[in-house]
C-alpha cells in the first residue's frame, strides 16, 4: 500500500515487468531527509532494542556483531591495495567493518566504535580512486562509504561530513552518474546488474539532501537497468549463476530496495518483479544434507551455505517463514551478521512443510530430490540451462549426490579468476574451456570421443515429477549425436539413484562414449559393471546397467599448476566404445543403507516413457 501510495504521490507508471517509470525531476520528492535514513532508522533500532530484551536470538545476533566489531577496532586503516585487476577485497573489507562498526555504535553508544569506522571511511575516502575499471569495486564501496556517513552523521561534524561527501562523490557517485551512460553492467542480467546498482542506491540516497543531483541520476537509471536482473530470479527464485552468486546478487537487490524503501518509501515495484518472492528458496533447496551447495558455475570448492543477512529480507517482505526459519537454522550454528539485526524475523515456531523434490525453472533451470531431510538423507540434483551463462561451466546435465552424511558426486567449482583467459568463452576453443574445473572434463555429465561439451550448447527440462527429471542436451552434443537425452531418477523407494543417458550417434565411424561421476571416494573396481566407493568408511556401489560391454574405469582428477589441484578427487568412467546408432548407458548408483541390498538388475524404460 506504502509503494501504491508513494507511486500515486511521485505521479508514477507501472511497466510491464512491475517496476516504475520514474522522473528525475520527483523521484526525491518522498525523500526522508533525516539520518540515518538507509537500511534502519531510529524508530526501528527502537523497536529492535525493545525486543531484543527478550528475545534470546535477537541477543546473539547483536553479540555477534559487537563481537566482530571489537576485532575491526584492532584492525589498521584500509589501504589502496588491488589483488590482479581488483579491488574488491578493500570495498569488502570496508563494507563489513562499517556495518558492524556503525551498528555496534549504534546500539551501545559506545565512541570507539564511531571514531574507528570513520578512521576507515576517511582513509578510502582519501584513496585515489575505487578502481572504476572493474566497478564492482566502486559499487560496494560506494554502499559502504554512503551508509557509513549516513549512521554516523549525527557523531561527526560538518569539516568530516564535506570530506566523506566529497571522496563519495568523486571516487563513486560522479563515476557512477558517468557509468549509467557507458558501462556495459547497465544492461547486463547477471550479478553485476544488482551489486553496481545497488551499491550506487545507497551511496546516492546517503546524501540525496546536500547533493541530490547524483540521486537524480542515479535513482531512474537504476529502475530501469534493476529488473534486467531480477527478471531472471522468474518464474521460481532460482540464479543462472549458482548458489554462491545467488547471494551476492540477492544480497545487494536486498540492499538497493531496502536504501529506497528507507529512504523514499517505495522500492517502485521492483520487488513485485516476478520470481523475487520465491528466492529465498533456492539456497533451502539447493543446499544437500552435507551442508554443500549444488556448487554449479564458479561457487567455491566445497561451497557451503553460510549466514545471510538476505534470508531475512526476502522473508520479512515476502511474509515467508520457512525462508527465515531456515536461515534461524543457519545463525545457531554461525556467527549473525549486521544484516540479521536490521532485517530481523523471529522463528515462527510452526514446523516447516519441505518438499522431497523441487524444480526450479527460468534460464538454468536445476531439479532437486531428496529421501528426506535429515543428515544422512538421499539427495541428488542436476541442473540444464546453457553453457554461457555468465560464470558457467561446460557442465549440462551435472549431477552432485549427498548420501549416509557424505557428497559422493561432486562438481569442483571455480578456479583462479586470474588464470589467463579465465572469462573468454564464447566458442569450443576459447582459453576459459582449457581449464580443466570449467570443462566438461571435469563434471560428472558424460563425454563422446573426449570432446567437451558445445560452449553454444542449451539444454531444457523435457518431463519432471517427484522421482524423475529427463533432460535434453543434444544441442551439447550435436557434433556427434542427433539427440542427446539424460534421465535421472530415484528408485528403490529412494534409496538409490539411476542415471540413464541416451544418444542417437550419427557417425559411421565407432565412437567412446563415457559416462563419468567425479568423486572424493577411493573406488575399487569389483568387475567390469560393479565398483565400490568409499568415503570416510562409508560406502556407495555403482553398477552399469547398460549397454553390455561397457566397463568401469578410473582416473585421476589432479591438475598440475597454475591450475588448482583438485588433491585425491578422482574419476569413476563407464566406457562404451566404438558405440554406433542408439546408444543407452545406465548406471546405478546404491548408498551402502544398513540392511539394504541393491537390485543387481533392474528393467530399464526408454527416457521417451520415462
Ligand atoms: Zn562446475
Amino acid at each position: 500500500m506504502r509503494q501504491i501510495i508513494a507511486a500515486i504521490v511521485l505521479g508514477l507508471t507501472i511497466t510491464s515487468v512491475g517496476a516504475v517509470d520514474v522522473d528525475e525531476s520527483t523521484v526525491l520528492s518522498t525523500l526522508d531527509k533525516a539520518h540515518p535514513r538507509l537500511m534502519l532508522k531510529d524508530a526501528d533500532l527502537k523497536r529492535l532494542k525493545a525486543r531484543c530484551k527478550s528475545d534470546p536470538i535477537l541477543q546473539k545476533c547483536v553479540a555477534d556483531v559487537i563481537k566482530s566489531a571489537k576485532s575491526c577496532l584492532k584492525k589498521p586503516p584500509l589501504v589502496h591495495k588491488k589483488i590482479g585487476p581488483r579491488l574488491l577485497r578493500v570495498s569488502r573489507d570496508c563494507l563489513r567493518r562499517t556495518y558492524c562498526l556503525a551498528l555496534a555504535w549504534r546500539w551501545t553508544g559506545e565512541k570507539k566504535y564511531a571514531d574507528k569506522a570513520v578512521e576507515n571511511l576517511l582513509a578510502v575516502c582519501a584513496f585515489k580512486d575505487w578502481n572504476p575499471s572493474h566497478f564492482l569495486d566502486t559499487a560496494e564501496m560506494s554502499h559502504a562509504v554512503g551508509v557509513g556517513y549516513d549512521w554516523l552523521y549525527s557523531h561527526i561534524d560538518e569539516a568530516t561530513r564535506k570530506k566523506i561527501r566529497e571522496g563519495l562523490i568523486r571516487n563513486g557517485l560522479a563515476v557512477g552518474v558517468a557509468a549509467y551512460k557507458r558501462y556495459w553492467w547497465v544492461k547486463s542480467s547477471h550479478n553485476w546488474n544488482q551489486v553496481c546498482n545497488g551499491g550506487l542506491v545507497a551511496g546516492a540516497l546517503a546524501i540525496a539532501d546536500t547533493d541530490p543531483k547524483y540521486a537524480r541520476a542515479i535513482i531512474p537509471a537504476a529502475i530501469k537497468s534493476l529488473p534486467r536482473a531480477i527478471k531472471t530470479y522468474g518464474p521460481d527464485g532460482a540464479w543462472s549463476e549458482g548458489p554462491g552468486y545467488w547471494h551476492y546478487a540477492t544480497r545487494y537487490t536486498a540492499y538497493g530496495l531496502a536504501a529506497m524503501e528507507t529512504a523514499l518509501g517505495t522500492d517502485f515495484g521492483l520487488s513485485k518483479i516476478t520470481g523475487l518472492s520465491e528466492a529465498g528458496l533456492f539456497p533451502v533447496y539447493t543446499t544437500g544434507p552435507t551442508g554443500m551447495y549444488l556448487n554449479f558455475a564458479d561457487s567455491g570448492t566445497r561451497a557451503r551455505r553460510g549466514a545471510m543477512g538476505c534470508m531475512f529480507y526476502l522473508a520479512r517482505k515476502f511474509k515467508r517463514p520457512l525462508v527465515s526459519d531456515a536461515e534461524h537454522d543457519t545463525i545457531a550454528r554461525r556467527s549473525a551478521t549486521a544484516e540479521h539485526v536490521i532485517w530481523y524475523v523471529p522463528p515462527s515456531g510452526k514446523k516447516a512443510t519441505l518438499d522431497l523434490a523441487r524444480l526450479f525453472r527460468g534460464p538454468v533451470p536445476v531439479a532437486l530430490f531428496r529421501s528426506g531431510w535429515d543428515s544422512d538423507a538421499l539427495f541428488v540434483g542436476i541442473k540444464a540451462g546453457y553453457n554461457q551463462v555468465n560464470h558457467g561451466h561446460l557442465d549440462l546435465g551435472n549431477f552432485e549426490m549427498d548420501a549416509l552424511g557424505v557428497r559422493w558426486s561432486r562438481d569442483l567449482g571455480s578456479d583462479n579468476y586470474n588464470l589467463p583467459g579465465y572469462w573468454d568463452s564464447r566458442r569450443d576453443t576459447s582459453r576459459r574451456w582449457k581449464y580443466y574445473r570449467l570443462n566438461s572434463q571435469s563434471h560428472s555429465v558424460p563425454l563422446i570421443n573426449g570432446e567437451n561439451q558445445s560452449a553454444a550448447g542449451r539444454s531444457s527440462i523435457l518431463k519432471f515429477e517427484p522421482a524423475r527429471v529427463v533432460i535434453d542436451f543434444t544441442s551439447a552434443y550435436k557434433k556427434a549425436s542427433s539427440r542427446a537425452t539424460r534421465g535421472l531418477k530415484l528408485v528403490c523407494d529412494r534409496r538409490c539413484v539411476l542415471v540413464q543417458d541416451e544418444f542417437e550417434l550419427t557417425g559411421t565411424k565407432g565412437a567412446e562414449i563415457t559416462w563419468a561421476m567425479t568423486t572424493d571416494a577411493k573406488i575399487t573396481i569389483k568387475n567390469k559393471t560393479l565398483a565400490e566407493l568409499t568415503i570416510d568408511g562409508k560406502k556407495l556401489t555403482a553398477r552399469i546397467l547398460s549397454p553390455a560391454g561397457a566397463e568401469f574405469a578410473v582416473e585421476s582428477a589432479e591438475q598440475k599448476p597454475p591450475q588448482k589441484s583438485n588433491k585425491g578427487v578422482s574419476r569413476l568412467l563407464a566406457r562404451v566404445k566404438d558405440a554406433k546408432g542408439s546408444v543407452r548407458i545406465a548406471v546405478l548408483l546404491a548408498p551402502g543403507w544398513k540392511g539394504f541390498k541393491p537390485p543387481a538388475a533392474m528393467q530399464l524404460t526408454p527416457l521417451a516413457k520415462w
